[in-house]
């Protein structure tokens, strides 16, 4: 058996020096004789390992004293429910901005407990870019207004970051976080579950400006309530050690390679790999506007679309994972996080190459 890349949007393809020292870490971790699994929450070890988590993940986005890092259960999708809980007060609403799959399920979500107006959508022209947020119809008394920063299904991204004026900014992160510098101030509250491109699966990441910590207006179980999960430093009860730990880690590699600037310069050569052979190549088409396109998420299709099944499984002879499109938008997609080296996109490359010259006609 050849190399394995996957090419899953998550979880997702980890670093391999990673995966052994959590072997190591499994039976004796940092020479406690303690595995990481067996690590007590309330231990002075546990509480060591996620102030330097924190620590480090401050360090790599730059993130100011006055935003609180919290480690948080329950993914990113529980998370679109929970901040509307948190962040309304009675009365308010608040303003979406549709760009896709993952946009659509946050307003959807939060219209469970609040208001939701849509300030923009691209939903109209089958969600090919980031509509200009000059054209945005804000509302200035709403709570906050939500973006999805990086459309994990639709391979749409937003390159730079919109201004709201006063009405907290707040993003779904989960597919690029650490994939690039992010201007956190711009930002009232950031989250992000870890499976994508920053760890494994059952912790999320919430990253909430100090001022938008107050007593919430409904009642909000404990676990999941912003302002007590700040105040018991993220134990309320137990959280996702082994999540915690495993970001740890990636923070670690990741600063230990340059940072989210190397990675956002990866990313850009590794998609723009795909992206060239996806234009230049009848068989290929991505119908996303090259300004939005995903560095993280390439997705695309074959303009005949009866040969996908043979290129996944020709693609799956090659080592090459995960390609299929999310389920609800289909057609083909890669998902290029830190993790996946140079070389399995070049692989994936080749192969992409090689499947449209033996199909096309001469
Ligand atoms: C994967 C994903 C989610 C869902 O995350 P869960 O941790 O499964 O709840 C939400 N938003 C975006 C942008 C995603 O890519």
């Amino acid at each position: 058996m050849g190399q394995i890349f996957n090419f899953a949007a998550g979880p997702a393809q980890l670093p391999p020096e990673l995966l052994t020292q959590a072997a190591a870490d499994m039976f004796n971790w940092e020479g406690t004789g303690l595995s990481i699994l067996e690590l007590p929450f309330t231990s002075d070890e546990y509480r060591a390992l996620a102030a330097r988590t924190e620590a480090d993940l401050r360090a790599l986005l730059d993130i100011p004293a006055d935003y609180q890092v919290l480690f948080l259960p329950g993914g990113a999708y529980a998370h679109m429910g929970l901040l509307a809980m948190n962040l309304l007060t009675p009365g308010q609403g608040a303003d979406y901005v549709i760009t896709g799959h993952w946009s659509q399920r946050a307003a959807a979500e939060a219209q469970r407990f609040c208001r939701v107006r849509v300030a923009a959508s691209n939903l109209q022209t089958g969600c090919r870019d980031i509509p200009p947020p000059t054209t945005w119809r804000l509302d200035p008394a709403a709570a906050y207004c939500h973006i999805t920063t990086n459309e994990t299904a639709d391979g749409v991204q937003f390159h730079e970051t919109p201004d709201t004026g006063d009405v907290p900014l707040v993003a779904d992160m989960t597919s690029d976080f650490l994939s690039r510098p992010v201007p956190v101030t711009k930002y009232g509250l950031i989250y992000a579950s870890t499976q994508k491109n920053a760890g494994i699966a059952g912790l999320t990441i919430v990253i909430i400006h100090h001022r938008l910590l107050r007593e919430a207006a409904t009642e909000i179980p404990a676990v999941f309530d912003y302002r007590r999960q700040a105040a018991a430093a993220g134990r309320v009860n137990t959280p996702p050690v082994f999540a915690v730990y495993f970001t740890g880690l990636m923070c670690r590699w990741l600063r230990d390679r340059g940072g989210v600037t190397a990675a956002a310069r990866a990313g850009e050569y590794k998609s723009s790999l795909l992206y060239r052979i996806i234009d230049a190549q009848p068989l290929y088409d991505c119908p996303v506007v090259p300004a939005a396109r995903s560095r993280v998420n390439v997705c695309f299709h074959l303009t005949d679309p009866a040969l996908q099944d043979e290129f996944l499984t020709r693609a799956e002879e090659c080592g090459l994972r995960f390609l299929a499109g999310h389920s609800d938008t289909g057609g083909l997609r890669a998902s290029l996080y830190n993790a996946m080296p140079e070389a399995g996109v070049q692989a994936l490359a080749g192969f992409m190459n090689e499947f449209a010259a033996h199909r096309q006609p001469a």
